[in-house]
């Protein structure tokens, strides 16, 4: 960017905060001079699960017998007081799309410094259905994703030699372009319909890419886990040699 754009953009930006005052996007209240995104006290306090530290976590327990995977966690708790849940809405609902790639570099400055994840080659986000992401603009799991790409640190670790930073593949993993009603399903015939619609995209080229890699797939949120059963199923069936590991923003606590 040249010195003038970058001036002008900072006018700009302190002309936008004049007419709409930033707030805190976890507890709404104004933000400070020098504070983004969040107040200094949210960011400070956001209740972190250590989950990406400690391999046999309740949200990898989740998993266990259903879908076979490297590793799995969430980063944050839903908490009493709201705030990540506020957080994760604002992401999904109000174009908040700063804040996915804020969250994301929170998740992935984690993970990068776990040993647990040394090694991961792809971010593969859970894929947004067409037709949603066409009118939402966006896939709050691929921001996330971005995110996590940009900010995980190359020390590997601390196993001394650099490590590569893991690639962000949206592409990958598709949604499948059908878009029945599920309303008048029972249950179990609508998870069957979940269980669906993933699927792996057929270019030959990205899959000999990533053979034999080790895979993160990303979402917001890990509740049932049947999102991310279904994806990581669609992902294994299609890549038999892949590893895979699963990593949400946020569980229940
Ligand atoms: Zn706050």
């Amino acid at each position: 960017m040249t010195p003038m754009k970058t001036i002008f953009l900072s006018y700009w930006r302190a002309f936008v905060d004049f007419l709409y005052p930033p707030v805190c996007k976890a507890c709404g209240r104004p933000l400070a001079a020098g504070e983004r995104t969040l107040c200094t006290d949210c960011r400070v306090h956001l209740p972190y699960t250590h989950y990406e530290d400690w391999d046999g976590n309740p949200t990898a327990r989740a998993f266990y017998g259903r879908v076979p995977l490297q590793r799995a966690a969430s980063v944050l708790f839903f908490t009493a007081d709201g705030r990540v849940q506020s957080l994760l809405h604002a992401l999904k609902y109000k174009h908040q799309s700063e804040l996915g790639l804020y969250i994301g570099a929170l998740m992935g400055r984690r993970l990068g410094r776990s040993p647990l994840y040394a090694g991961v080659d792809y971010i593969v986000p859970v894929p947004l259905h067409p037709a949603k992401l066409k009118k939402r603009g966006y896939n709050q799991a691929a921001l996330l994703g971005q995110g996590m790409a940009s900010a995980w640190p190359t020390g590997g670790g601390g196993h001394g030699a650099p490590a590569p930073k893991p690639e962000l593949l949206t592409d990958l993993l598709l949604k499948r372009r059908f878009n029945e009603s599920q309303t008048r399903k029972n249950r179990a015939e609508r998870w069957d319909n979940v269980q669906a619609v993933y699927e792996l995209n057929a270019d030959a080229g990205l899959r000999s890419r990533v053979a034999g890699k080790h895979l993160l797939l990303v979402d917001d949120v890990m509740t049932t886990g049947a999102t991310l059963e279904s994806a990581a199923s669609a992902l294994l069936e299609g890549l038999p040699d892949v590893r895979l590991s699963v990593v949400t923003a946020a569980t229940p606590a």
